[in-house]
């Protein structure tokens, strides 16, 4: 199916190892001559950003749109080649970031966490622990309030900063009765609104961004639900299977017959394929729940989401992870994670060619947050990502 909004696939779909001769081996490992392209894409990439940010918003500290979202890219390209030039150009960048810190919002990508969180462990790879531990300890926050829960402005989007910093540093510097009782608030919110609503009985939890219930991964149902079924990050797991499970399953009953699902609860239109709203995002709480409760159908849906990107999820707009291709293409990591299937992988590198051939010749082009992880930086992060796939993580999102 063709979609205005996403270009006709132009690829036959994976067919037996013949398919991606060339391209991997039998054991998921990218040939060298694949691998040397990707690197020169992103090095040519680099540069662009790198000439873009010149006109960049100086004042843009966070990670969606500003200097947090280059230093990420930065400190992923040092853990991916282990170049230190990466590890220098991350700390200029969160330098900046941290310059402009608004003291407004909490979470990793649109607020001042974030590029705490991402200078906490720049620090720390630079071995400087003293500025590293002050960088953590102002990312504690007395009470998370009045948030919302969603990921870009809310709870979650706060919780994975505390994440982040501890898979990053690899110790638990932020205590998991911390993490513990961000949740617990998020899933007494989630509660309480069901209540309100009086649908405890189709959907125990249920949560607002601006008077909508939307559904997807950024602002919606299923990014709160994923991370509720992390393992360890409730107190009470009984409630993992009272509130959690039934409020997933009411998500799945709105699965169009296409296997997309919509933006908000009670939307008929299917039309957005995006992280943020439709199944590229969804299928992260499905391979949860999977492995969570074991149930086939979660499985099977996930896999439906598979299926409509890759018939209608090579997005025209943007160059970027929450609504472009690159961050579409991360949905057949994630599968190829869980099942080894050489499909999986084969689309993704298919995605990736897009990107390899596609001419971004002038800043000018980008899609409107130009160079970040919503951009430019977006295409550059994913890129290097599939230079090793088994390892690789939907930034700022995927735990
Ligand atoms: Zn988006």
């Amino acid at each position: 199916m063709s979609e205005p909004r996403a270009y006709k696939n132009p690829y036959p779909d994976y067919s037996g190892p013949e398919s991606v001769q060339g391209i991997f081996d039998a054991h998921g490992r990218l040939t060298a001559a694949f691998a040397g392209r990707i690197s020169s894409k992103i090095s040519e990439l680099l540069a662009v950003m790198e000439n873009g940010l010149k006109s960049a918003d100086p004042r843009d500290c966070t990670g969606y749109t500003g200097w947090a979202g280059i230093a990420l890219l930065y400190l992923h390209l040092h853990t991916v080649y282990g170049d230190p030039a990466f590890l220098q150009r991350a700390f200029d960048h969160v330098s900046r970031s941290l310059k402009c810190l608004t003291g407004s919002r909490v979470t990793f990508l649109c607020g001042d966490v974030g590029p705490l969180a991402v200078a906490a462990v720049v620090y720390h790879r630079l071995q400087r622990p003293q500025e590293a531990e002050e960088c953590i300890n102002r990312t504690v926050v007395k009470s998370t309030g009045n948030l919302p829960n969603e990921l870009l402005y809310g709870r979650v989007g706060y919780l994975y900063s505390l994440i982040f910093i501890n898979q990053q540093l690899q110790q638990e510097v932020i205590p998991a009765q911390y993490i513990q009782q961000v949740c617990d608030t998020v899933l007494a919110s989630g509660h309480n609104l069901s209540q309100r609503m009086r649908i405890v009985e189709q959907s125990p939890l249920m949560y607002e961004w601006y008077q909508e219930q939307y559904v997807g991964a950024a602002h919606g149902l299923t990014g709160i639900y994923y991370y509720l079924m992390q393992p360890g990050f409730m107190t009470d797991e009984g409630r993992l299977l009272a509130l959690v499970k039934p409020s997933v399953d009411f998500v799945c009953r709105l699965k169009f017959p296409t296997g997309n699902y919509p933006p908000c609860v009670g939307d008929e239109r299917d039309l957005l394929v995006h992280w943020c709203h439709g199944a590229p995002g969804i299928i992260y709480m499905l391979l949860q729940a999977y492995k969570v409760f074991g149930v086939q159908q979660y499985l099977e849906d996930a896999v439906r989401c598979g299926e409509v990107v890759w018939q209608r999820g090579l997005l025209k707009k943007g160059y970027g992870l929450c609504h472009g291709a690159a961050g579409n293409a991360y949905c057949f990591l994630s599968l190829y994670k869980l099942t080894q299937d050489p499909k999986y992988l084969y689309r993704t590198c298919m995605v990736s060619e897009i990107k390899i051939k596609k001419k971004f010749a002038h800043p000018d082009n980008f899609y409107d947050f130009p160079l970040e992880i919503c951009g430019m930086a977006g295409t550059i992060y994913f890129l290097a990502d599939l230079l090793q796939p088994l390892a690789a993580k939907f930034p700022a999102f995927e735990v």
